[in-house]
């Protein structure tokens, strides 16, 4: 028999030595170090970069059952003094990948303990899902080609819902997020006779003015689309010459992907007419994309099951939480289901520089995921 666990213990380890998207080497070391204790039926390391997927059971003609967890921090500095604070400067948990991770740990504990007799469980711990590129380079390692699965889970963690409390709904539950990054190019001139260069500066006024009146920043509704400005570049601190060039950087927001499209559309068109109008050429490029994460009916109803299987309070939730989740993806090709666990209702907001994963959710975590996937692998 193997000792138990220390899950808190193991969150609070991740927690001090955090990393960013793609560079979670010591992080992956840190959980192979206690999966290898579980021994895995399969283990697969460095996944799309520093990825890791262990899976439990043999069978591999009966249901398979994906759960993703993330490895990523982010780059904040912490605010908190407690003992297990992060140790590396201006990097921290600050979304509660941590708890994520000791809760799959959690799982696989469980699933080594009693091992799934038909069909297997694949746990995924993914890198990079800050920057939305973790979930993308899982897809394509080479590895994960022959790989099919009949079902993949997830849960976020969500401040300001009472702990270990369950937001679980059909169709989509994160927005569609992209970011655009807008190139405008005029010509310098000297500060003296702007009227002799083409100076940005009017076109992004209008573009910022025009991007933000197409908002519709109104959650409770259908139709929702945020327009975000994070990043607006004119010109150099040369106070000799008129600007020649700028950058407008956004991130756009709606429910659909399809609503996201022509929120995109808009801009651009806008833009192009911009820069037009003052003689300016434009390029326009996207980054940082997140699918919509489309829940399956079946997979929330299997999930909703659990939840209430397992004694923890549903939550009805009439639209999807607004920020990008690249789990998406995974939704995108396989039946899953996606969902939020309550992390209390006086908790910092995720990303906050004093938010810190309540380790109180660890249970119900571990005990939601094994309900579900061992419910599925009944079917
Ligand atoms: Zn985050
Ligand atoms: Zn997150």
């Amino acid at each position: 028999m193997s000792t138990a666990i220390d899950l808190k213990a193991f969150r609070r380890e991740l927690h001090a030595h955090p990393e960013i998207s793609g560079e979670e080497k010591e992080t992956a070391k840190r959980v192979l170090a206690v999966l290898n204790t579980l021994k895995p039926e399969e283990l697969l390391t460095e996944v799309g970069g520093t990825g890791i997927l262990a899976t439990f059971g043999k069978d591999e003609k009966g249901p398979q059952v994906m759960v993703r967890c993330e490895l990523d921090a982010l780059p904040i500095q912490e605010v908190n003094i407690f003992s297990h604070k992060s140790v590396n400067k201006g990097v921290s948990h600050k979304c509660g990948h941590d708890g994520h991770a000791a809760i799959m740990t959690g799982l696989a504990e469980k699933l080594a303990a009693d091992r799934p007799a038909k069909g297997r469980v694949h746990l995924l711990y993914q890198p990079a899902e800050e920057n939305g590129a973790g979930a993308e380079a899982v897809l394509k390692d080479p590895r994960m080609k022959d790989k099919h699965f009949d079902l993949v889970l997830a849960l976020h963690n969500l401040p300001g819902y009472k702990l270990g409390s369950a937001v679980v709904r059909k169709g989509a539950f994160t927005a569609s997020v992209n970011s655009m990054v807008i190139k405008l190019e005029g010509r310098t001139s000297h500060a003296a006779e702007p009227e002799h260069g083409i100076n940005p500066a009017l076109a992004v006024a209008e573009i910022l003015t025009g991007a933000l009146a197409l908002q519709h920043n109104v959650p409770t509704e259908d139709g929702l689309r945020v327009v975000t400005v994070v990043h607006v570049d004119l010109g150099t601190k040369d106070y000799g010459i008129s600007a020649g060039r700028a950058e407008v950087h956004l991130t756009v927001r709606c429910w659909t992907d399809a609503e996201l499209k022509k929120l995109e559309q808009d801009i651009e068109d806008l833009s192009r007419e911009m820069a037009k109008n003052h003689k300016l050429d434009v390029d326009i490029n996207y980054c940082f994309t997140f699918k919509a994460n489309q829940n399956d009916d079946t997979a929330a109803d299997l999930v909703k099951e659990a939840v209430i299987a397992t004694g923890h309070e549903l939550i009805r939730r009439d639209h999807p939480f607004k920020w990008g989740e690249d789990f998406g993806l995974f939704t995108a090709k396989y039946k899953g289901c996606m969902f939020g666990l309550g992390a209390g209702e006086d908790m910092p907001a995720l990303h906050n520089p004093d938010y810190d994963f309540p380790d109180e959710l660890i249970p119900h975590g571990v005990e939601l995921f094994e309900a579900a996937v061992r419910s599925f692998l009944k079917t």
